[in-house]
């Protein structure tokens, strides 16, 4: 019978980023199970905007902790993240001036590097932006994007260098459990026998969960993606920006293209296996529509890709990470609503505390307990921009 100390399922970014950060706190025999290949789920099709804009202080410590691995990627992990720090606008209702600067107010105290700026200020720093229909704006000057693939490879090379072994093809079809604490898992190659399980399966966990009758408010959900080339009088510049007001982001591609997501006609999912990477034309005139809301000059831009991605959503829209009551030595990352693959080294960092401490000390993931929702206490955040039917959908 084989064995693990730790065994992690799923190798997105926050599987990878906790099977290393539990190999650099001297765990060994940890065992990493895809059933695919390393950002085969969300990550690899993730935007991977990197930016500390949240509505609540745990994220965002999150966020800026994440950020010290990206900004130091190769010194800390080894390899490359693509880091393009191009800077961070974010748009938000006028009417919630109070709510954005009371957010910018938080981040600032948490460490992040942010500015309350005014649409005129902004206009200055991005001139190829439509400002009409705001009055002020966040600004992080070092954030952007990264390459979420880039990421993983290099979370992964990291950790099989400090002894973590990685199989691929490996579906996990069962979590064993022996009464109240868990035994191990179920794989087409056998069984492996561990007192420690990580479910990091993004948009699959529910298969794990339900046989063993772990109900959480988890849907997987479509998030999708449309590329579009610069104009002819697209101006050089071009930043990395959240629009709370038309429920879109975008940033840069390839050097000439806009990559632009837009959370319209979100549909929920029963089964992640069965999700069309290709959207819809629909989606594709929707997303040229509020391209050129927000970029004027991209009316004149050609289409040239677009795809799909699947996450999982909770039901308050924030993470589900920690420890899972009903089996003792079962823990989870999933639920990431769309967010979490910028905050993902912090994530695997504060499992593996955790697991290995029985605390998080760089962040407190109480807030980010499983167990909050049969609490009857899910989570809500002060200061929201009154945009809950597209906030609980937008992935960036
Ligand atoms: C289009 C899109 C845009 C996004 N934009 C951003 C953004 O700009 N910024 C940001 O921070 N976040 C963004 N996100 C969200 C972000 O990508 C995710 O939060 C993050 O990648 C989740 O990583 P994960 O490792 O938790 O899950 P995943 O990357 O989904 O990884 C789960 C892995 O588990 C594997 N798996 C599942 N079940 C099993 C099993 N039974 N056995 C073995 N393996 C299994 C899967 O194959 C998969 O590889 C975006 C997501 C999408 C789809």
């Amino acid at each position: 019978m084989e064995t693990a100390d730790v065994v992690v399922i799923g190798a997105g970014a926050n599987g990878t980023s906790t099977a290393y950060h539990l190999a650099r706190a001297g765990v060994k025999n940890i065992k990493v199970l895809e059933k695919d290949h390393l950002a085969a789920g969300a990550t690899g099709k993730s935007g991977a905007l990197v930016r500390m804009h949240y509505t609540n202080e745990h994220e965002t410590r999150l966020a800026v902790e994440s950020f010290k691995y990206f900004e130091n990627w190769s010194d800390v992990v080894g390899g490359e993240c693509g880091l393009n720090q191009i800077g961070l606008f974010v748009f938000t209702p006028p009417e919630h001036y109070d709510d954005l600067e009371a957010n910018v107010a938080m981040q600032r105290e948490v460490g992040a590097e942010t500015y309350l700026l005014t649409a005129e200020e902004a206009a200055e720093i991005d001139s190829s932006v439509s400002f009409d229909d705001v009055t002020h704006v966040a600004y992080e000057p070092r954030s952007g994007y990264a390459d979420p693939n880039a990421t993983v490879y290099s979370f992964a090379r990291a950790a099989m260098t400090l002894g973590v072994d990685f199989r691929f093809d490996t579906p996990v079809t069962r979590l064993l459990t022996d009464g109240d604490r868990v035994s191990g898992v179920e794989t087409p190659n056998g069984v492996i026998e561990t007192s420690t399980v990580v479910v990091a399966a993004g948009a699959w966990a529910n298969k794990l969960f339900h046989p063993i009758g772990i109900r959480l408010p988890l849907e997987p959900r479509y998030a999708r993606v449309s590329v579009f080339r610069w104009s002819f009088d697209r101006p050089e510049k071009h930043m990395t920006y959240i629009d709370r007001i038309n429920g879109t982001w975008s940033r840069p591609v390839d050097g000439n293209c806009t990559l632009i997501g837009a959370e319209v006609g979100v549909r929920p999912t029963d089964d992640p296996d069965a999700y069309q990477e290709s959207p819809s034309q629909d989606y594709i005139d929707h997303c040229r529509r509020q391209l050129v809301h927000r970029f004027p000059v991209m009316r004149h831009s050609t289409m040239r890709g677009a795809w799909a991605g699947i996450l999982m959503r909770s039901g308050d829209s924030r993470p589900v990470i920690g420890a899972l009551d009903q089996y003792e030595g079962l823990y989870c990352m999933t639920g990431d609503s769309g967010t979490s693959f910028k905050t993902s080294p912090a994530i695997g960092k504060c499992l593996s505390e955790l697991i290995t401490t029985g605390t998080s000390q760089t962040v407190d993931l109480t807030p980010f307990r499983p167990s909050r929702f049969d609490e009857g206490k899910p989570w809500v955040d002060q200061h929201t921009y009154g945009t809950d039917d597209i906030q609980d959908t937008i992935s960036r």
